[in-house]
């Protein structure tokens, strides 16, 4: 199999060319460093992502709750993530590194408010 895919690792944004089987990297060009064959395989067999989102806050001055992952997880659990998320209502305040949901889905990632949320009336 190949597949194209752009470094994020250092702003040069290296363009990799990628040949792979099931379990192993057969080619790859395009990288100008070894962090880019570290990437690749990353990518390729174990991709994962920090998940930002909203959640709904109750009694404060904005309705929607800015939140991440505290790490990254796995691609693959993104969607359950943010649907777990969605069932989540908060009640204000909340302050912004305050976690709202610990170890989401056995993933070991938190999810952590990314902003602060006064509560209506408290100003
Ligand atoms: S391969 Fe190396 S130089 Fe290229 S983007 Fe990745 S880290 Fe940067």
């Amino acid at each position: 199999m190949k597949k194209e895919l752009i470094c994020i690792n250092c702003p040069q944004g290296c363009n990799l060319d990628v040949e792979f089987d099931k379990e192993k990297i057969i080619s790859l060009e395009g990288n100008e460093c070894k962090m880019g064959v570290k990437y690749a395989e990353e990518e390729i067999f174990h991709p994962v992502r920090m998940v930002t989102t909203t959640a709904a806050v109750m009694n404060g001055f904005i309705k929607l709750l800015p939140v991440k992952t505290s790490c990254p997880i796995d691609k693959s659990l993104t969607l359950n993530i943010v649907k777990e998320i969605s069932k989540v209502r908060i009640n204000a305040p909340v302050k912004s590194g305050d976690i709202i949901i610990k170890n989401i889905l056995n993933t070991g990632a938190d999810i952590v408010a990314t902003r602060t949320v006064g509560k209506i009336g408290s100003w």
